[in-house]
């Protein structure tokens, strides 16, 4: 008798682990069958302000022949961590630049979290700049980011937004995109984080081929026409996804640059000489089909030429001198591409936010390392150095 009831229960347990094992299974198909394979992009399929095809090089068929009444979007980016001295730098940078609708000029910065000053962060969250996503970590090489699954990308970057929103009081619903370290995507996993995350747009994408004429930013609706500079990339569907693809620049030996740290025949250090370079790789786009101009580069990039700064700023002065031209954040210029028009790009400019930060200096130990970690930050020092799976840097 005994042995025929633990039979039976041994059955009944055999059989409840089977359904749940299958039930497992069925999830996890069903996570992988959301993947639809994407299509072909045709305009009569694909229409904005949700859908844009990648191939499309006006912002609307009717600009054909008004190339030169499309406002010009330049799209400064910056990466990495902010601290007191790019702080500073960045400051100088934008003092006094405004575009022609009078709004004040915005860049977007790429945030990683090591080294990375909260409070000073808040400073250029409240001047009108947009906050975006670099990850926790940065990895600790491309490595690590090919084959990262949609987990880990979407905790480093999940993690990074909560850090912001906790430490530099940065509203989440206003951070809209990433860029991945090293520029490094891992196909679909990339954009299926960014989706989980409720994120807008990526802007890791470089292309070579699509410099003349210059590629608009467009959705992952329907499969890309991008060349795949850093593969994998995507081959699935994400409806309303946006790319912002990276526009290379070309050097002064014609290769072409993602960024302007990786040029490898860079110009000389010499204020004219920089800015002559700029202007000559802006015209592409402003004397073509106006697709927006992005400027990517690290603050570090200052530090190469003892005139590399004056250059920029030099260059991004000129830029707010002309009618058309508007110098302004990545989520900025994807609203104007989702609702284009000729002329004036916005009705009115974008309200500031008035987020308040009482400013804390910490300092807390780095679990991983032991090391002890300087921290600037708004209202309440946390506990522990914040990092991968424990943003609020909670004791454990
Ligand atoms: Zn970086």
């Amino acid at each position: 008798m005994k042995y025929a009831t633990i039979l039976v229960f041994g059955l009944l347990l055999s059989v409840i682990l089977l359904t749940e094992k299958k039930q497992q299974e069925k999830k996890q198909k069903q996570k992988k069958l959301e993947l639809k394979k994407a299509e072909l992009c045709t305009e009569a399929k694909c229409k904005l302000p949700d859908c844009r095809c990648s191939g499309v090089v006006l912002p609307k068929q009717k600009f054909k022949g008004k190339e030169q009444e499309i406002p010009q979007i330049v799209t400064v980016t910056f990466d990495d961590a902010v601290n007191a001295v790019n702080y500073a730098q960045y400051e100088l940078l934008f003092e006094g630049l405004v575009n022609p609708d009078n709004c004040s000029a915005a860049a977007t910065f790429f945030l990683s979290h090591e080294y990375t000053d909260y409070v000073r962060v808040n400073a250029l969250y409240n001047e009108g700049h947009e906050i975006a996503l670099h990850s926790v970590t940065h990895g600790d090489g491309t490595d690590y980011w090919r084959e990262a699954n949609v987990s880990t990308i979407e905790q480093e970057f999940g993690d990074q937004l909560t850090i912001l929103e906790a430490f530099a009081k940065v509203d989440p619903k206003s951070v809209h995109g990433m860029r991945l370290p090293f520029l490094q995507i891992s196909g679909n996993n990339t954009f299926q984080a960014a989706k989980n995350l409720g994120l807008t747009y990526d802007s890791s994408w470089p292309t070579q081929q699509h410099t003349n004429p210059p590629m608009w930013p467009y959705t992952l609706d329907y499969l890309s026409s991008q060349d795949c500079q850093i593969g994998p990339c995507p081959t699935a569907s994400f409806p309303g996804m946006w790319v912002d693809p990276m526009v290379t620049w070309t050097d002064t030996e014609g290769y072409k640059c993602s960024m302007f740290d990786a040029c490898v025949y860079p110009p000389e250090d010499n204020v004219d000489v920089l800015f002559e370079w700029m202007l000559e790789n802006f015209n592409r786009h402003y004397k073509g089909n106006r697709a927006p101009f992005g400027i990517y580069l690290h603050a570090a990039w200052f530090a190469r030429g003892a005139n590399h700064f004056a250059a920029l700023k030099k260059f991004l002065n000129h830029l707010t001198t002309m009618p058309d031209v508007y110098l302004t954040s990545i989520s900025r210029m994807l609203e104007y591409v989702r609702n284009p028009s000729l002329g004036k790009p916005f009705k009115s400019c974008e309200e500031k936010p008035k987020s308040t930060c009482e400013p804390f200096s910490c300092n807390v130990q780095k679990l991983s390392t032991g090391e002890e970690r300087y921290m600037s930050v708004c209202d309440k020092c946390p506990e522990v150095y914040p990092w991968l799976g424990n943003p609020l840097g909670k004791h454990q």
